[in-house]
């Protein structure tokens, strides 16, 4: 089956190759060399001279982990769609204040509401979605700094799951303390990891906190890492480190960022351009994602059927999210998806839309 989905992404055989090798010990001297390649990969991949986190968990956790280990006072997640609101869950669980700026449906945040809201309460800590895999909509970084880098108490933290290495992230060039992603995205990685940058702004935050928790802790990871030469406090998903290491070099090394990034960009514009003449791009055309489409359900096709019809053909797409589910669908166009495979899925569809 081929993923056109927006995650969970097809991976590659030589990454799935990985998990042949032997399992190591993760308190080897190799197990570091592991996590300081993944560390110095990722640097490059968010764009950021500050620390990396490695979690052997989903983007979930690091995205809980961020809202409870740098929240003193409240926080405020910037929204586009469903997991913002997710963020928010994820605070209020945690028992910290957590009030929500959502956007208008297909749209960007809007700096002046966003500039509005942060006058309004003492906020200090604010989660912003960068690409809302929901809507197909990618937040304008620009357009915000100069926003929130008037409050020099906020950490920012940015939800980069669906974007990193799909897209640059540029976190020093914006200010950002925290950069969150997860493996089975952009990254071409089977899930179970995430990854997050941790700037020495958050760090000091976050030693003022009580209550981090443990296993989120991302203090914990970061004292942890430091003090045993990149290791982990518990054993972690090795194997799958193991794979990151590979894929990662391979991202950066081999393939390019700059390559990598100009052919999600290629990819979505081919995509796009179909979409628009078959049936119509869901958004704000000005902040339209790279990495995935939303496409509004203009001919009412029973989505289903539609599945089953790919499915058939050894495909597999997305429904739309939540209250966007039948009328729209969402296609990924992320990873290691080429431009040649977007175009047998459209020749595909085109089959599929005669048909139906
Ligand atoms: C997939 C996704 C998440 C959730 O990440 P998991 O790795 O499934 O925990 C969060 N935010 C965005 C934008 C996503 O696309």
């Amino acid at each position: 089956m081929k993923l056109f989905l927006p995650g969970p992404v097809s991976v590659r055989s030589e990454v799935l190759k990985q998990f042949e090798k032997p399992v190591i010990g993760h308190r080897t001297k190799e197990a570091s060399e592991i996590q300081k390649s993944i560390i110095i990969n990722m640097q490059k991949i968010f764009g950021t001279k500050e620390d990396i986190l490695v979690s052997t968990s989903s983007g979930t956790g690091l995205m809980e982990g961020a809202i409870r280990s740098c929240t003193r006072k409240r926080a405020l997640i910037c929204a586009l769609g469903s997991f913002g609101e997710l963020w928010q869950k994820l605070g209020i669980e945690n028992g910290i204040e957590t009030d929500i700026l959502r956007a208008e449906p297909g749209e960007a945040t809007d700096p002046n509401k966003l500039e509005e809201v942060l006058k309004k309460k003492d906020y200090d800590f604010v989660g912003i979605t960068h690409n809302e895999t929901s809507s197909g909509i990618l937040n304008n970084l620009k357009e915000l700094k100069p926003i929130i880098e008037k409050y020099s108490e906020i950490i920012w933290a940015i939800d980069t799951v669906s974007s990193a290495g799909g897209t640059p992230i540029d976190q020093d060039k914006y200010g950002i303390d925290i950069s969150i992603t997860s493996s089975q995205k952009c990254l071409g990685l089977v899930p179970g990891l995430s990854f997050a940058s941790f700037s020495t702004k958050a760090v000091e935050k976050a030693r003022t906190i009580e209550n981090r928790g443990h296993y989120l802790d991302l203090l914990l990871l970061y004292n942890y890492s430091r003090e045993h030469n990149f290791q982990y406090p518990s054993t972690p998903a090795i194997s799958n480190m193991v794979a990151a290491e590979y894929q990662l070099n391979y991202i950066v090394n081999e393939e390019g960022l700059e390559n990598r990034f100009k052919r999600h960009l290629t990819m979505s514009n081919y995509f796009k351009d179909w979409a628009n003449k078959n049936f119509e791009v869901f958004g704000n055309k000005k902040y339209l994602s790279p990495t995935i489409t939303c496409v509004k359900n203009t001919k009412n096709l029973n989505f289903e059927k539609l599945s089953d019809e790919f499915s058939k053909r050894g495909i597999v797409i997305s429904n739309g999210y939540g209250s966007m589910a039948d009328k729209t669908f969402r296609v990924g166009h992320m990873g290691d998806t080429t431009l040649g495979d977007m175009k047998e899925f459209t020749k595909i569809f085109d089959e599929i839309l005669k048909n139906i």
